[in-house]
Order: C-alpha cells, then sequence, then structure tokens
C-alpha cells in the first residue's frame, strides 16, 4: 500500500539532515490546495510533488530501496559556490557579464521540494543584509559594466520594506538601471505580499518575477493579488523550471502560460531541472523536453511558444542550438557557449515516467477543460 503523506515526510527527516536539506514547510493556504489534490487523487500530484517528498525521494528503507538518484548530481550545479565575486561574502553572485544576484535571506513561505539551492539555504547561518549592501554597492560601482542587479535568495519578499527600500535607493543612487526581484511567495501566500510592498515595486521600478509552475497554483487569492500589482503598473514575469510529474506536459504549461497571458505576466524561461543532490524525481530526459517544446510550437500562439527552453549551466544559458554533440550511448549532451563547451549528463529514458493526474481537475469534471488547449 502506498505510504501517506505523514509517512513519507517522516521517511524524509533523516535524509534531510544527513544530506543537509532543505527541511519540508508549507504554508496552510498551499496546503489546503495539497490536501484538495490527496483527496483527489492521493500523495504524488503535482503541487504535492513541489513541497512534499514522493515515494521514489526517500526509498523505502523497510524494503531495502534506496532514495532515487539520476547520473550526474552534484551538490552546486550551476556552480554558484565558484561566483562569489566579494571574498567572503556568499551572498553576491556574479555569472554574467551584465547583471549579478544579491541574496537577501535565506527564508521562503514554503519550502520547494526541488529548491536547486537546497543546501546553501539549509546550511545558511544567517544574512545581513547591511554588511553585504555595503559591500555589493561598492562592487557594483566599480563595474560600470554591470546594468541589473537581480534580488533572489530565499524570497525577498519576506525582507522588511525599510531594508528592501534602503536596497533600492542605493542600487539607484549609483545609477544602475534595472532591479529585478524574483518570488514564489505569489502562490504560498499572497496575503505576505501587502499593498506597500506593491507600492514600492513601482516606485522603484522593480521587475517581479514570479516563479509560478502549475496552473492550479492559480485561485482567485492570486489573480486578485496579481491585479494590484497591474494596476500599480509594476511589470510582471514568470520563470519556472520544468519538472517531471509538476508540468512535464505541453498541456499543463500551454494552459499555464495562457492565465499568465490573461493576468498580464510574460513568461520568460523554462529551465531544464538543475542536476543537484536528490533531483532524480524531478529530471526528465532532454529528448522528452524537446518533443514537449516542439509540440507547443506547432499547437500554440507566438505569446505562447516563444517561451525561451534553457539549461542553466556553468557556461551560461544553454539552448537547444548551443548544442554541439548528443552522444546518446552515453547521454552526455555537449552545449557550447561561447566557445566553451559544457558535459551535460541527460536523464535516462528508463528512470523517467510518463505524468499521470497533471491536470487531474479536467479529468474529474470538476473544472471545463479547454478543447482547444
Ligand atoms: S522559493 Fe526559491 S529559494 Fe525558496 S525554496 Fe523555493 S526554489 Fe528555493
Amino acid at each position: 500500500m502506498a505510504r501517506t503523506r505523514e509517512e513519507l515526510v517522516a521517511a524524509y527527516e533523516p535524509l534531510c539532515k544527513q544530506f543537509h536539506l532543505l527541511p519540508v514547510a508549507v504554508t496552510p493556504f498551499y496546503k489546503k490546495k495539497v490536501d484538495e489534490e490527496i483527496a483527489a487523487i492521493g500523495p504524488g500530484g503535482p503541487l504535492y510533488k513541489c513541497v512534499y517528498p514522493t515515494e521514489a525521494k526517500v526509498g523505502d528503507a523497510s524494503k531495502g530501496i534506496e532514495p532515487l538518484h539520476g547520473p550526474g548530481e552534484v551538490e552546486d550545479f550551476v556552480q554558484e559556490y565558484n561566483h562569489y565575486p566579494v571574498a567572503g561574502n556568499t551572498d553576491i553572485v556574479r555569472q554574467y557579464s551584465n547583471r549579478l544576484l544579491f541574496m537577501t535571506t535565506e527564508h521562503c513561505c514554503s519550502n520547494c521540494a526541488y529548491c536547486f539551492r537546497t543546501i546553501k539555504l539549509a546550511e545558511s547561518d544567517g544574512i545581513t543584509i547591511e554588511n553585504s549592501l555595503d559591500q555589493l554597492i561598492e562592487y557594483v560601482d566599480a563595474h560600470k559594466e554591470l546594468e541589473e542587479v537581480i534580488l533572489s535568495g530565499g524570497d525577498p519578499v519576506l525582507v522588511p520594506l525599510d531594508k528592501l527600500r534602503l536596497i533600492f535607493e542605493k542600487i539607484k543612487s549609483i545609477n544602475i538601471p534595472h532591479i529585478r526581484l524574483h518570488t514564489r511567495s505569489i502562490v504560498y501566500n499572497p496575503y505576505v505580499i501587502t499593498q506597500e510592498f506593491i507600492d514600492l515595486m513601482a516606485e522603484f521600478d522593480v521587475r517581479v518575477v514570479f516563479h509560478i509552475m502549475h496552473p492550479y497554483e492559480i485561485d482567485d487569492v492570486v489573480k486578485a493579488k496579481v491585479e494590484q500589482f497591474r494596476k500599480a503598473n509594476v511589470r510582471m514575469y514568470n520563470q519556472n523550471p520544468i519538472l517531471a510529474g509538476i508540468n512535464d506536459s505541453p498541456f499543463v504549461l500551454k494552459k499555464l502560460f495562457t492565465m499568465l497571458d490573461d493576468m498580464r505576466i510574460r513568461q520568460m524561461s523554462i529551465f531544464t531541472p538543475d542536476i543537484i543532490a536528490f533531483s532524480a524525481t524531478y529530471r526528465i530526459p532532454y529528448q522528452k523536453i524537446c518533443d514537449i517544446f516542439d509540440y507547443m510550437n506547432y499547437h500554440s500562439s507566438a505569446w505562447v511558444n516563444s517561451v525561451r527552453l534553457v539549461s542553466a549551466i556553468p557556461p551560461g544559458k544553454g539552448r537547444r542550438e548551443n548544442i554541439k554533440k548528443w552522444d546518446k550511448e552515453t547521454g552526455v549532451i555537449t552545449f557550447e557557449i561561447n566557445g566553451v563547451e559544457f558535459e551535460y549528463v541527460d536523464f535516462p529514458e528508463e528512470l523517467y515516467h510518463e505524468p499521470e493526474h497533471l491536470l487531474w481537475k479536467e479529468e474529474l469534471g470538476l473544472e471545463k477543460a479547454n478543447p482547444r488547449l
């Protein structure tokens, strides 16, 4: 008999401690949606998988089944650890010539089960914005080629407003034209996003990038909050990974992008899963991802199919046109970006399972399916 959510969470706890992963943490707002999903299709559905461990992820020690691992797993797949430009400061990450990341907090409303910074966030000994901010401003001011600062984390929505204002004022004081802020609070707890926060984004013309994964994360509360952003004339975007059992279907993605477009949110990129520890249950063979994108390409309009498929790999954002060699025998895909090669270890077909019940509300007649999607 399949284990319950509570049993799977209990099985995850020792792994979490042993491998320094983020613990399970879910807001009541999001848990309610997962509860509804579990009642309909059991544990393991798309929203469940965003925040809770699955059977395959934890294995089953009582039956001698190990947690599922895939080839090529590392702790820091995008190699952020090698890109701290200010010695001794792990809150500032620079991987590109024109922009850098500023980690403002290690906290999030809920912990994503697929978080690619799971070990970094779990091991963080506390981000002190004041110290890092002075170092950030000094560094950015000395590097005139930089034109954008991206606030990440953790979730910057959880940073107190007076601190956020200080960050924006200082960044603007050195004439950096673009500020971006990434958040997933919009689906985990929209109530944490206040009108004052939205007004601050508008005042400093901050680009807000949501990480909405699945259409069922968008309800009336989320829509109302997005509408507040729209009324304040804040530029809104979305980006997210494509993950097995969550959104690895052209129908799910097309539905998601359509809903986002209706809300005036522009979808930027879709990322392939990062190959980090315990990522196997989220990974998808690259050919399968290409098939999903090709299907969308032929069955959707440009405002859907113009979304970029990218792999965040150490030399940069790898696209299909950057593939130099694809060895189907070994499963190694060689990307080349600006003359730098990177060997991406593909996920084996035999470990991948076709998703089920990603749009379960439509299957059960609880939601009208759009026959044109
Ligand atoms: S919101 Fe982002 S940083 Fe926070 S747990 Fe999720 S993926 Fe990680």
